[in-house]
């Protein structure tokens, strides 16, 4: 289970990413935007270095992310916006309290989208 909490690279930045909390990579895990078979495939990246997801963490303990130009939230459906802020938001909130759980990979997913594997 030590491969979770190396550092990968950010295919943005090219930066470490040092744990899954700066990960935009477990965060879409979490909210079910990608499978526990991609996870171990895709390019990692920060939060930060993926505006068009991050600009939807609203929450206090996480410096606001800005996304330009047409995938900017300001772009879109104010009532999509709510939705989608809700769930990135208490998605990013479980990402900072996984670790801490002790529980495995596959149970990091919200409720909702976790899968029986
Ligand atoms: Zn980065």
């Amino acid at each position: 289970m030590a491969k979770c909490d190396q550092g990968y690279l950010c295919e943005v930045c090219g930066e470490e990413v040092p744990n899954i909390s700066q990960s935009d990579l477990y965060l879409r895990y979490i909210i079910g935007e990608i499978s526990s078979r991609q996870l171990l495939s895709a390019p990692e990246r920060h939060l930060r270095c993926n505006p068009t997801l991050t600009q939807f963490i609203v929450d206090p303990k996480f410096p606001e992310v800005k996304a330009e130009g047409a995938f900017s939230k300001a772009e879109l459906d104010p009532v999509d916006v709510k939705t989608k802020e809700a769930l990135v938001t208490r998605g990013w909130q479980r990402l900072q309290e996984v670790r801490s759980l002790g529980i495995p990979i596959s149970d990091y997913p919200l409720e909702e989208f976790r899968k029986k594997e």
